[in-house]
């Protein structure tokens, strides 16, 4: 075995371990954009017909994965036209549609590039914006997502609810997470590396990009209305998602059976001293309202514990299962370092 070997095989027992990429990123280097793609055939031909014209201006050698989600439209077809005709171009058909956030990570696990873009495949996100999201890598940032500074086409219904779950969803979970941001965004291969090694099955890849951590910046843009079909998503399906997000990234709904516990118990001493002050001063032998407020609340305050403490046991062997590891490493300095580019020890 030789050094190279070594160095390799050590990172393979140590997942967390990374090597980023070495690239000189401000120049070259290939970008890969990945597009999952459910029912998109009005769309797919214009949406890569702009791609094309715009992605040469990057600089970067580029390959376009699209990814069809079990389509039962005319979707495939036209991907395959457009495969046959253009090189770059690579499609993967999912056996059925698997759902928006497994097609999004069969593409990232294909993808070859130094930078990944992901975006769907409705126009909504303006092509143009990754000329700023590349230019951002080459600065350092690892993580370019898109921020929409406006959003044309969507219900005043859909911009609140969203808007609220963002800002709720970012209290929620234990690390920093952008608001106002969807699936567009670029993110550096070691980022990429770090979340395609993840063991779990339902993933949710806009929580999971800012667990991974490393640098992240925002990149302001206004997104247009879909430049033709439907949206793929009903409230149902949002919510359904939110719900998916949250128990993913996050154990407050545990915590909250012990704040719901901890008031119940708060309430019961509460009405037990009104109880008892009462009794004290009457001298009616009646059961009073408070002192029945007290025994329901102070029973209720340990069974909402006993399920807090379930849910603990839950969640934590949640956790366990989900196997994510326990830290991740942007890059070592100093003598000893594990070299980025061979993965070997620095002599
Ligand atoms: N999509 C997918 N599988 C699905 C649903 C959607 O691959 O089951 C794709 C869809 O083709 C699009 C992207 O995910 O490229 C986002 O979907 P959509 O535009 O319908 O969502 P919206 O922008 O309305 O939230
Ligand atoms: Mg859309």
């Amino acid at each position: 075995m030789n050094e190279f070997d070594a160095g390799l095989s050590g990172a393979a027992d140590h997942p967390h371990i990374l090597h980023g990429s070495s690239l000189d990123r401000s120049r070259g280097g290939l970008l890969s954009v990945v597009i999952p793609c459910h029912n998109e055939d009005e769309v797919i031909d214009a949406t890569h017909a702009r791609l094309t014209q715009v992605l040469p201006d990057t600089g970067m050698d580029f390959e376009i994965v699209y990814v069809d989600d079990g389509s039962r439209d005319d979707t495939l077809r036209r991907l395959e036209a457009i495969a046959s005709h253009d090189s770059r171009v690579q499609v993967v058909e999912l056996a059925r549609n698997f759902g928006q956030q497994a097609a999004m990570s069969a593409g990232l696990a294909v993808a070859r590039g130094d930078a990944i873009v992901i975006t769907d495949a409705d126009l909504q996100d303006p092509p143009e914006v990754i000329l700023d999201m590349v230019k951002m890598w080459r600065t350092g940032v690892d993580v370019a997502y898109g921020r929409r500074r406006s959003r044309v086409g969507e219900t005043r219904f859909k911009l609140l609810t969203a808007s609220l779950f963002h800002r709720l969803f970012a209290t929620l979970i234990p690390y920093p997470m952008p608001v106002d941001t969807g699936d567009f965004k670029l993110i550096d291969r070691a980022v990429a590396d770090v979340v395609v090694a993840l063991p779990e099955k339902r993933r949710y890849l806009r929580s999971l990009v800012p667990w991974a951590g490393f640098r992240h910046e925002p990149v302001w843009y206004d997104r247009h209305a879909r430049a033709g079909g439907v949206t793929k998503y009903s409230p149902w399906k949002l919510l359904k998602l939110a719900g998916d997000a949250l128990i993913q990234s996050s154990d407050m709904p545990v915590r909250a059976a012990w704040a719901a516990s901890a008031a119940l118990a708060a309430t019961g001493v509460v009405s037990m001293l009104i109880a008892t002050a009462s009794w004290w001063m009457s001298t009616s032998s009646g059961t009073s309202l408070a002192a029945i407020t007290a025994v329901a609340t102070l029973v209720g305050a340990v069974q909402t514990a006993a399920v807090a403490i379930v849910g603990e046991y839950v969640v934590r062997g949640y956790r366990e299962a989900q196997g994510r590891p326990t830290w991740v490493v942007r890059r070592t300095i100093g003598p000893g370092a594990i070299d980025a580019h061979t993965g070997s020890r620095a002599a």
